[in-house]
């Protein structure tokens, strides 16, 4: 038995973004009908806190195919020039449980990340969108680019970073790409400016955005934190929007941003809306006018690996 390891190279050429969307949605309204089981991730730490192991495991009944995905997160790797996110996607037959592929985790992370918040912004935001808010220069704030475009006539784009040299090679990448505005904030409340989609992107465990600074008819994708001592929202801002996330179980076991506010006694289970599976199959509501702030906070599920590695096995086969 030796199943195929796919490359990075061809992950990305048969996982084009625009056609991860497609996937990503069809896993939501799978999901949100119950065909999906994914026990919540399993994480080690490692003892000097330079990093962490993550399994997470998922069987997708409609597919009929099971995988799990393992994946490192060392935070300070881009110092030594690697990527924060290594590992790999492992998918399995579900009728005998045969080993059928494996796929570079890191591409597969990065995509359907992405493919998600645009599956969420073209639910929750408001359609006349034409500015995006990116806070993050990393490899999810190039993603997220990408996947916002697809389902927004983003006109203008404004980049905040922790390390203004990092936003500032961003733009000259995103430059060459697209005929857009793009500019560099001096922080992130200037970036969240005239903004009606922002997409938080980042590491860093405390608030980095404040509820006062974003305007009625926003929608926010909530990406970066995903434990539930960390957040990129203060109380303020969840406090204000109506929430809707990936997967309930892990929004209440992994989830900072509302788990804080919660123990603050600031909001309660109710203030969290539903998941995008269930507004997408219309047993929730998402948003009802153009005044409301609109947040999707995203943990990142197995489902989201398991429909993609599929898609890529089932095009890698029907091309043999
Ligand atoms: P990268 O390592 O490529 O980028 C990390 C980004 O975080 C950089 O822009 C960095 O800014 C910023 N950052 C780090 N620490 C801080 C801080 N204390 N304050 C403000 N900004 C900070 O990672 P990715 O782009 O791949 O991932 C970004 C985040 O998204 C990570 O936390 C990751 O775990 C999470 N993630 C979530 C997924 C989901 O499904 N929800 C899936 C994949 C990733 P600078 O470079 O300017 O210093």
């Amino acid at each position: 038995m030796e199943p195929l390891f796919v490359n990075k190279e061809k992950i990305a050429s048969l996982l084009p973004m625009e056609e991860c969307i497609d996937v990503m949605e069809k896993m939501f309204r799978s999901l949100a009908a119950g065909e999906c089981l994914q026990p919540l991730r399993n994480i080690m730490r490692l003892p000097d806190g330079s990093g962490v192991l993550g399994m997470m495991p998922g069987h997708a009944a409609k597919l009929g195919v099971m995988g799990i995905k393992v994946i490192t997160v060392f935070p300070a790797n881009c110092e030594s020039g690697l990527p924060s996110h290594q590992g790999v996607v492992m998918l399995f037959d579900a009728k005998h449980g045969q080993p059928l592929m494996l796929f570079d985790a890191l591409e597969i992370t990065a995509i359907r990340t992405a493919a998600a918040s645009a599956v969420a912004t073209k639910s929750l935001s408001r359609e006349n969108s034409s500015t995006l808010a990116i806070i993050g220069s990393g490899e999810q704030a190039k993603r997220h680019i990408e996947a916002m475009l697809l389902v927004r006539n983003i006109r203008n784009i404004n980049i905040w970073s922790r390390t203004e040299k990092n936003a500032k090679q961003l733009v000259n990448e995103l430059s060459g790409e697209y005929n857009l505005n793009i500019y560099v904030k001096k922080n992130a409340q200037e970036a969240l400016k005239q903004a009606d989609i922002i997409c938080t992107v980042t590491a860093s465990k405390e608030p980095i955005i404040m509820g006062d600074w974003i305007a009625a008819g926003t929608h926010i994708n909530v990406v970066g934190s995903s434990t539930a001592a960390a957040r990129e929202l203060n109380t303020a801002a969840i406090v204000k929007s109506k929430l809707f996330t990936d997967c309930y179980e892990s929004l209440f076991n992994e989830a900072g941003d509302f788990l804080i506010p919660k123990k603050e006694g600031a909001v309660t289970d109710e203030h969290v809306k539903g998941e995008i599976g269930e507004v997408l199959s219309g047993t929730k509501k998402g948003r009802e006018n153009e005044e409301e702030i609109t947040v999707f906070k995203s943990l990142g599920i197995a489902a989201e690996d398991i429909f993609s590695a599929y898609h890529i096995y089932q095009k890698i086969n029907s091309n043999k």
